[in-house]
């Protein structure tokens, strides 16, 4: 059985005291009987203390992007060893943001996710389409390329360490969220195209989530859709009520 995940992406929000407010008030707020997998991604700076708050919980702490280097003169740079060293073995790849601010590219993303593999951390691989792209109805290649780009360089075991994250980047922070049958039926491609490429046993075993203006008020019916496994949440992921209704709507 895959597993359910529920990761709030922070953002650059959130200073020292106030990651230390919101992981107080999510340790209060946050269900404890929920089979999720729940994560959190503050910001770098804040990724040690939130290891330290978090130590006795059931909640994991991602990185939000991370180097593809080993080290080296790369000014302003984190890298996997650094992750480590302080506890994180997360990371979100590919965020649409970094795509399009940070003109992170499918051949730039490969390397880090081969960074992170060799450092043993698991992935959360961030792709989908933005608007032009569904409106001229080439979401479905553009998510395919992506796919094909970033990670189907992979062998088959290599994928344990991989979670899925569909973002339509016209979803995100735009208050428009895809309907609970379009994420399905993206999903449901997603877990084909991976059939395609390795076996049916591996595409039913990753784990894909959802993003893209998830709320406590439409996450049970995008969760309640067969291929969507949890969601990446973003804005409703800064206020500890709102993140902890959507973990109890997995
Ligand atoms: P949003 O962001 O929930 O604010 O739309 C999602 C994301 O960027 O991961």
């Amino acid at each position: 059985m895959r597993q359910k995940i529920v990761a709030g992406n922070w953002k650059m929000h959130k200073n020292a005291e106030e990651t230390e407010d919101l992981l107080n008030d999510l340790i209060d707020k946050l269900p404890n009987d929920v089979e999720a997998h729940i994560i959190v991604a503050p910001t770098f700076v804040n990724l040690a203390s939130a290891v330290d708050h978090l130590e006795f919980t059931n909640i994991g702490v991602a990185a939000q992007n991370m180097h593809q280097a080993e080290s080296g003169a790369f000014t302003g740079e984190i890298s996997a060893d650094m992750l480590k060293s302080i506890g994180v073995g997360i990371v979100i790849l590919g965020h649409s943001e970094r795509r399009a601010y940070f003109h992170e590219t499918d051949a730039l993303l490969a390397e880090k996710v081969n960074t992170a593999l060799k450092h043993d951390m698991q992935v959360i691989f961030c792709f989908g389409e933005e608007l032009k792209d569904r409106q001229s109805e080439n979401h479905f290649t553009i998510v395919e390329n992506q796919l094909r780009d970033g990670l189907f360089h992979l062998e088959a075991k290599d994928w344990e360490s991989i979670v899925l994250a569909y973002e339509p980047v016209w979803a995100i922070g735009t208050g428009e969220t895809a309907t609970p049958e379009q994420a399905q039926e993206m999903h449901k491609f997603i877990r084909e195209t991976i059939t395609a490429k390795y076996s049916a046993t591996l595409a039913e075993e990753v784990s894909i989530l959802y993003g893209g203006s998830v709320k406590p008020d439409n996450a049970k019916e995008i969760f309640s859709k067969p291929d969507v496994d949890g969601g990446l949440i973003g804005g409703a992921a800064l206020k500890a009520s709102d993140f902890a209704a959507i973990v109890a709507s997995i």
